[in-house]
C-alpha cells in the first residue's frame, strides 16, 4: 500500500508564465521525502470553476491527499478556501479567536501604512478567518491561515491542505500541516523511498540510453526502479528512486554506470560541481579570479553564488572589448591582432590576465562567440575558447598547470553563455583536482552537444 498526492497550483500569473511555479517542485520534493507517490500536478489560474474541476479530477484519479497552492490573500479573486470548503462538503464558518489573531498581524502592517480605510481591512481580515467546519487551521505565516480539510463526515475522498502561494509563506507552513492529526490520517500508506543522484559531464543522453539497455541485458530488473535521466545545462543526470528492498537492484544498475561512465561521472552524491569546485578552492585555500568576454561576468557571479565575502573569490574582469582585453587584463594586442580575440591564445593571456590584475591563484580566461552574427566560417557561432591556469604554472609540479579548450556551444545567446559556464567550470574542477588532459571537453568531443 502506498499514499498517493496530488497538487493543484492557482494562479492566474503561474498559469499564463509571469511567474514561474516555484511551489509545484517544492511540494513534490517534500512528499518525495515523506514517502507520498505524488502523481499529478494541476496548474490554474484563479477560477473557481477550474479549481474546483482540478479537485474533482485528482479525487477521480483515487489520491489520498491534495495540496493547493495560492488563493488565500484578502481580496475577491482569493476563492481556494471557500471552493475547497464547498468541495469537501464541509460549510464555511468564521473563527474569531483566529479572526483576533489576523487583527493583531493587520495592526503591525497598519503601522506602517496609517492611512488605510480600516471599515476595508476589518473586510479582509474578517474573509481570511473563514474556515470550513472541522478543518484544521495552520496559523498564518503572512496574514492567510491554511487550512487541512477532511472529507466530510462519513464521506470518502482526499483530504485537501490549503497552502497560501507567496513561497516563503508556504514553505513554513507545509511543516506545520504535516505534524497535523488530519494529515497523518489521509497518509498513512505512506513508504520510504531511497533515492541518488549521478551527474556526468561531456557525454550525450544517447549515451545513457545505451546503459540502460546494457543493464537490463544484464539481467537487472529496471522496472523494479523508477530512473529518470535528464539532461540539464550540459551535464546529464541520473536519478533513481526505489524502495529500501530494492537496494541490491540499484547497487548493480549503479556499479553498471561506474563502470561505463568512469571517465565522465563527476558526482554520485547530489553535489553540483559548482560545490565541488568551492569544496577544492577552500580546502586547497586557494582564490580565483576569472576574465570574461562573451559571458560578461557571468562565471564570477557563478563563483559568487557560494562564496562568502572573505573567501575564495577573487573577482573577475568583464573584457567584451578588445581595448578592454588589453586595458583590465593586460593582453597583447599585437596577439590579438595576430590570432583573433577569439582564440585559445588570448584565453590563455586572459587567465593569466586575471591571475596578475587581480592577485589570485587560480585564473580564468573566457572568450567566444556568443551571437548572433558574430561568427565566421571558421569560427562559428557558439565558438567558445576557455583556459584555467595555476599561478606561476603550479608550484608543486604534480598536475598540470593550465587547461585549455576550444569548444562550440549550440544553442542562442543565452545557451551559449550558460553551458560556456558550465565548461569552464568542469576545468577548474578538473585542474584543482590536478587531474591530466583529456576527458571531458577536449579531443574529439570538443563540440559538446545539447
Ligand atoms: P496573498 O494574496 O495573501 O499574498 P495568496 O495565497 O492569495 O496570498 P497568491 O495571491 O496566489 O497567494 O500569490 C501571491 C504571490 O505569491 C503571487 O503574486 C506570486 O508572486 C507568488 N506566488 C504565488 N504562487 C506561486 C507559485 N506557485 N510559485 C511562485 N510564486 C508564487
Ligand atoms: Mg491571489
Amino acid at each position: 500500500m502506498s499514499a498517493r498526492a496530488g497538487i493543484v497550483v492557482t494562479g492566474t500569473e503561474v498559469l499564463t508564465g509571469r511567474v514561474a511555479d516555484r511551489n509545484g517542485p517544492w511540494l513534490a520534493e517534500r512528499l518525495r521525502e515523506l514517502g507520498v507517490d505524488q502523481a499529478h500536478t494541476i496548474v490554474v489560474g484563479d477560477r473557481p470553476a477550474e479549481v474546483r474541476e482540478a479537485l474533482g479530477w485528482l479525487a477521480q484519479a483515487g489520491v489520498d491527499v491534495i495540496i493547493t497552492s495560492g488563493g488565500l490573500g484578502p481580496t475577491e479573486d482569493d476563492l481556494t478556501a471557500a471552493v475547497v470548503a464547498e468541495f469537501q462538503g464541509r460549510p464555511m464558518a468564521l473563527d474569531e479567536p483566529l479572526e483576533g489573531r489576523i487583527w493583531t498581524i493587520l495592526e503591525g502592517l497598519r503601522a506602517r501604512w496609517p492611512d488605510l480605510d480600516e471599515e476595508a481591512i476589518r473586510r479582509s481580515n474578517r474573509k481570511q478567518a473563514m474556515v470550513p467546519e472541522g478543518a484544521t487551521v495552520l496559523e498564518p505565516v503572512g496574514t492567510a491561515p491554511g487550512l487541512v480539510v477532511p472529507p466530510a463526515d462519513g464521506a470518502v475522498g482526499p483530504t485537501v491542505v490549503v497552502l497560501p502561494g507567496p513561497p516563503r509563506e508556504l514553505r513554513p507552513m507545509w511543516s506545520t500541516a504535516v505534524e497535523t492529526d488530519a494529515f497523518r490520517a489521509a497518509t498513512t500508506g505512506a513508504t520510504t523511498y531511497r533515492q541518488h543522484m549521478l551527474r556526468m559531464f561531456g557525454i550525450p543522453e544517447s549515451e545513457i540510453a545505451e546503459t540502460l539497455v546494457r543493464a537490463r541485458d544484464a539481467g537487472i530488473d529496471l522496472d523494479a526502479l523508477e530512473i529518470t535521466t535528464c539532461l540539464r545545462r550540459g551535464e546529464v543526470e541520473v536519478v533513481t528512486r526505489y524502495e529500501p528492498p530494492q537496494q541490491a537492484t540499484y547497487d548493480a544498475f549503479e556499479a553498471i554506470v561506474r563502470d561505463r561512465h568512469a571517465g565522465t561521472l563527476f558526482s554520485d552524491d547530489g553535489t553540483s560541481v559548482d560545490e565541488q569546485v568551492a569544496g577544492l578552492l577552500r580546502s586547497s585555500g586557494l582564490t580565483i579570479a576569472t576574465a570574461e568576454s562573451c559571458t560578461g561576468g557571468l562565471l564570477a557571479g557563478r563563483l559568487t553564488d557560494l562564496a562568502g565575502s572573505s573567501d575564495y573569490v577573487r573577482g573577475g574582469l568583464v573584457v567584451y572589448s578588445d581595448a578592454a582585453k588589453v586595458a583590465l587584463a593586460g593582453v597583447d594586442p599585437e596577439l590579438i591582432a595576430r590570432v583573433g580575440a577569439v582564440s585559445v591564445e588570448v584565453a590563455e593571456a586572459l587567465a593569466d590576465g586575471a591571475i596578475a590584475a587581480l592577485d589570485a591563484d587560480v585564473g580564468v580566461g573566457i572568450t567566444g562567440i556568443a551571437g548572433p552574427g558574430g561568427g565566421t566560417p571558421d569560427k562559428p557561432v557558439g565558438t567558445v575558447c576557455f583556459s584555467v591556469a595555476l599561478r606561476g604554472g603550479g608550484e608543486d609540479g604534480g598536475g598540470p598547470a593550465r587547461l585549455t579548450r576550444r569548444v562550440v556551444l549550440p544553442g542562442g545567446r543565452f545557451d551559449v553563455r550558460d553551458r560556456s559556464t558550465t565548461v569552464a567550470m568542469h576545468l577548474v574542477r578538473r585542474l584543482l583536482r590536478g587531474e591530466r588532459d583529456g576527458g571531458p571537453g577536449s579531443g574529439s568531443e570538443d563540440r559538446a552537444e545539447t
